[in-house]
């Protein structure tokens, strides 16, 4: 075997179609079935259809996201509209299986339930253990999510109860029609630490379906009794602006799961070895977006593997092309990610001004909607308010 991918999430299935599509073998290891609803928002962003030249005809998503709307914590709202498709909404069961066909279609071989552990010889990756079963190969690709297993069997795991957030979310039945009444095509996002404690709820609308969930800091649950779960039925029962677009919505079935905010796992490529996706810690700490980060580190991995794989160099001197593509392609949002958050979007205080600045200021606005979709990087959306410090002023005030 050429590659082996542990983990047939959007980083899995993506790093094995490029592998395939080079006419090298590869199979992917996926724990579970291959048609299985990660608990997810689904808000896909359009630079995904963009730079992965998906059709947005193959119906892979439920709604098309034209706007963004937000609610602060003493409940002022901002809806902030575009004239374009700036995200796609989608059930991750049907998304996640269009991409893995799409890595079979390449040729890729994928097996469901076959959870798979990196196989270590000598201190070396060198294939995978499934089931009782030692599988060689000259390069395995970990992107089992998070908290992943590989990193921790590897020594690379580094969430803790500070940089890991819980969340908890229901998909909830809901009419189409009252959906485009109350909810339409928005993304909304709801702040407030009296719902969640330092956490955010959300609302994401679907087709006959709409995903409500809240998500937090394993941190913050050390100083308070209620459980996510408590939040979010509060929040749906009470929210003076929420309980009313969800109030004939009917859940159809709770869904948990971590996100991991550590960072980047340094490193993240050894001999023979590569991990991507959540599993290297590739999401957006401003907004939770992993779908993306995901996608691009799992391609770069796919490429990076094929070249080794070229010239029979699989050492980490070759690998290492991965962290400097990765950095290059996706480094910039890691790394601002967290200023922005810290400068922004932390404390509640912040919040409320973002949500009023973005419904008064309409240049304001456009920005915080293109950041959220992922239109303007964090390093662009910091430097066009470094360059107005006036809208600093205006963020700063609250004005
Ligand atoms: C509640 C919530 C809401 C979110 N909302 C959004 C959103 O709206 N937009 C967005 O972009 N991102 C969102 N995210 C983040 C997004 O879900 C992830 O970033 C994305 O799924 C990561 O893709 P991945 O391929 O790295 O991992 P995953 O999608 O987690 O896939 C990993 C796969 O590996 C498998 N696996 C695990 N261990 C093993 C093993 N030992 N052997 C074999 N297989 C294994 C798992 O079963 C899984 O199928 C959200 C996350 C959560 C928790």
């Amino acid at each position: 075997m050429d590659v082996v991918i542990i983990g047939a999430g959007p980083a899995g299935t993506m790093a094995a179609r490029v592998v395939a599509e080079q006419g090298f073998t590869v199979t992917v290891y996926e724990k579970g079935p291959l048609k299985r609803e990660k608990p997810c928002g689904g808000a896909v962003s359009g630079r995904v259809l963009r730079e992965f030249d998906f059709k947005a005809s193959n119906q892979f998503w439920d709604r098309p996201c034209t706007g963004i709307f937000l609610c602060s914590p003493r409940n002022k709202t901002a809806t902030l509209p575009s004239d374009r498709t700036m995200a796609y909404f989608v059930m991750r069961e049907k998304f996640d299986y269009y991409l893995a066909r799409e890595a079979q279609s390449a040729g890729a071989s994928l097996v469901e339930n076959a959870p798979a552990e990196p196989l270590v010889k000598n201190g070396k990756v060198v294939g995978v253990r499934v089931n009782d079963e030692e599988i060689r190969a000259a390069i395995v690709i970990a992107c089992d999510g998070t908290p992943s297993s590989c990193a921790r069997a590897l020594n690379l795991y580094r969430g803790n109860d500070s940089n890991q957030a819980a969340t908890y979310q229901y998909q909830m039945s809901m009419d189409n029609t009252e959906i485009d009444e109350k909810i339409g095509n928005n993304l909304e996002i709801y702040f407030g630490s009296s719902w969640v404690p330092y956490g955010y709820s959300w609302i994401f609308p679907k087709d006959g379906i709409v995903t409500v969930g809240c998500g937090t800091w394993f941190r913050a649950f050390k100083h308070y009794t209620i459980t996510m779960k408590q939040c979010l039925d509060r929040f749906i029962k009470d929210h003076p602006v929420a309980r009313e677009k969800v109030k004939n919505a009917h859940v159809l079935y709770p869904q948990s799961a971590m996100i991991g905010f550590s960072g980047i796992s340094s490193p993240i490529y050894r001999d023979g070895f590569m991990i991507a996706g959540d599993a290297a810690g590739f999401v957006s700490l401003p907004t939770g977006e992993g779908i993306y980060y995901s996608m691009v580190s799992g391609k770069i991995a796919g490429e990076v593997a094929v070249e080794a794989l070229r010239k029979e160099d699989f050492s980490k001197g070759m690998l290492k092309k991965y962290k400097e593509r990765t950095d290059q392609r996706i480094g910039a949002d890691m790394k601002w990610g967290p200023w922005l958050r810290r400068l922004a979007l932390d404390t509640e205080r912040d919040q409320e001004h973002v949500v009023k600045i973005s419904a008064k200021d309409r240049w304001f606005g456009t920005m915080v909607r293109d950041m959220i979709v992922g239109d303007i990087p964090y390093n662009m959306f910091l430097w066009n308010l470094v360059k107005r410090p006036h809208k600093i002023g205006k963020f700063w005030l609250g004005i």
